[in-house]
């Protein structure tokens, strides 16, 4: 949550940065979806920014090698979600939160928690199954 006053490009007021991971358990994109919402405008879209914390060198291993890693990296304004006027603003106020270490940290963190108790195919199954014929096994 960001708190602008006084700034020519955007308009006052407090925006909230909602993260959002992608939930495929054997995804491994290390990247977050930032939804930019407006404290007092709903459901308003502000921006939506894409940004992920691994190295270039990452992203074209995770692409393969006919793109360009940078381009996953972002941060940019995800062509694919809404954005508004205010976007790149939004985007370059983004950049300079990015520069807190502790702030991409907890990001790293979420999406670890995240993935942890994401819905895997497998890990959906096992719970179906389980609430079906509930039944008690002892690993040794
Ligand atoms: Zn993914």
């Amino acid at each position: 949550m960001i708190t602008v006053r006084g700034l020519e490009e955007l308009p006052d007021g407090k925006y909230a940065f909602v993260e959002s991971y992608c939930d495929k358990v054997s995804c491994d994109c290390r990247r977050v979806m930032l939804t930019v919402l407006g404290r007092a405008s709903g459901a308003r879209v502000w921006a939506t920014i894409s940004y992920g914390w691994e190295s270039e060198q990452f992203y074209e291993r995770w692409v393969g090698k006919a793109e360009e890693g940078w381009d996953h990296k972002g941060p940019y304004l995800d062509p694919f979600n809404p954005q508004s006027a205010y976007a790149d603003a939004l985007l370059g106020m983004f950049e300079y939160v990015l520069t807190d270490r502790a702030y991409v940290e907890r990001l790293e963190r979420h999406y670890r928690m995240f993935k942890a108790g994401g819905e895997d195919e497998r890990g959906l199954r096992v719970q179906r199954k389980r609430s079906k014929k509930p039944k008690l096994r002892v690993v040794q």
